[in-house]
């Protein structure tokens, strides 16, 4: 079971990983910049070599990065749409750097001009910056549809993994997300998942963002909260984690929780596992 937390990874990748570790996890996400600016910090050949070993060491194959917020390819704003490709560029060069197989992003906002409009803008602006000479997966976030947020329909997610000219294109499913865009996972499971295999295909899954909610079905609104604690509870929970089409794919927690706290998620995760 591959399982783990967003870390940070300020005081460098190597101590990311092993704080991760220590508590118990089998993986982890990042942000390889600035979440809510353009800044990145430098990394050395010494701390990546490093980091490939403790990697191998612990087993740590599998590694999450998330794209910072304010990328919104989807923007009525050229500035706007060109700064987002000038950071996913040099986020893509990090993940070539660091052997990063996946990388998390929020489709975009339409800030007014259209679901279609946007979506045709989002394809446009990956695929001004995709190219062959990458290998991670893009997983396009599902989203709680707050605002103009585009991505909180299967329908939506489906049209830009068709449209965008590149290999691998998925999807990293938010549990917390997901009920608040209406999807029903807590009392109609298997008839979501049903839908998602038909619009999307299961086999496009390949990140799951475990977090339980504070919000209704269907709010819109998006507020994280600890696994247990929220509307969706263990049972859903349990569901997941015993899913055997989710074996291989990371469970990533985010939720509002420190790292004893997530120490404990882990672990009430992990105890969810049928033998
Ligand atoms: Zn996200």
């Amino acid at each position: 079971m591959k399982i783990g937390f967003h870390v940070s990874t300020s005081k460098g990748y190597p101590a990311a990983l092993l704080s991760a570790k220590g508590i118990g996890a089998t993986t982890f996400q990042f942000f390889p910049s600035n979440p809510r600016g353009n800044g990145r910090r430098d990394i050395s050949d010494k701390e990546i070599d490093e980091f490939q070993a403790l990697r191998n060491q612990y087993n740590f194959k599998t590694l999450v990065s998330h794209a910072p917020y304010i990328i919104n390819l989807a923007s009525n704003k050229n500035h706007v749409i060109e700064n987002g490709q000038d950071i996913l560029r040099k986020d893509f060069e990090r993940l070539n750097l660091l052997g990063v197989d996946k990388y998390v992003l929020h489709p975009g906002n339409h800030v007014g001009q259209g679901i279609e409009k946007g979506l045709k803008l989002i394809v446009k602006g990956l695929n001004e910056v995709l190219s062959d000479k990458y290998d991670f997966y893009l997983c396009l976030e599902t989203m709680s549809g707050m605002g103009t947020e585009i991505g909180s329909k299967f329908e939506e997610l489906s049209y830009l993994i068709d449209n965008i000219e590149y290999s691998n294109v998925g999807v990293c499913l938010d549990t917390c997300h997901m009920y608040s865009a209406g999807y029903d996972i807590k009392n109609n499971y298997e008839e979501v998942f049903e839908t998602f295999d038909k619009v999307i295909g299961i086999d496009k899954l390949k990140v799951i963002h475990i977090n339980d909610t504070l919000k209704e079905l269907g709010s819109k609104k998006d507020r994280h909260c600890i696994i247990g604690e929220g509307n969706l509870g263990f049972d859903t929970f349990h569901k997941f984690i015993n899913d055997e089409r989710f074996t291989n794919i990371p469970f990533i927690l985010e939720t509002p929780n420190d790292i004893e706290g997530y120490r404990e998620e882990i672990k009430i995760l992990k105890d969810l596992k049928n033998e």
